[in-house]
């Protein structure tokens, strides 16, 4: 298992690391099996969606925003459970297949950490599942 160790500048974005994922993949030289990546943070999160127009994710945070208003009754003391439940919502993890020692992705897709509760120090584990 690989540690990537990602500083977030907002309190919320979404930040693309695809190539972070990329390079661990072929840093340890696999072929072929299957990627996870996962983080370890209850108010973060992992997906996939594309990052050839910079609105798209965006329009995600915005959507989210709108979706989880600040103003409804949270019972949370630390005043973070929008990022909670953002985090529930799009998940802490992805797989991606890897082939010929790539990511499989589509062509407008990249793999994003999303950062709903920062700035903060964040990580994401890559775990390779190879073909048996
Ligand atoms: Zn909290």
């Amino acid at each position: 298992m690989k540690e990537i160790n990602i500083r977030t500048n907002s309190q919320t974005e979404m930040i693309d690391i695809t190539d972070l994922v990329q390079a661990v993949i072929s840093e340890k030289k696999i072929k072929s099996g299957i990627c996870v990546v996962f983080t370890p943070h209850t108010t973060a999160a992992v997906t996939i969606n594309e990052n050839a127009d910079p609105d798209v994710p965006h329009d995600i945070i915005n959507a989210l925003e709108k979706t989880l208003p600040r103003s409804i009754q949270y019972r949370h003391s630390e005043g973070n459970s929008p990022a909670h439940v953002k985090s529930s919502l799009v998940g802490v993890s992805e797989l991606v297949l890897v082939e010929n020692g790539r990511l499989v992705l589509g062509t407008w897709q990249a793999i994003f950490f999303c950062e709903f509760d920062g700035p903060r120090q964040r990580k994401v584990m890559v775990k390779f599942l190879p073909d048996v």
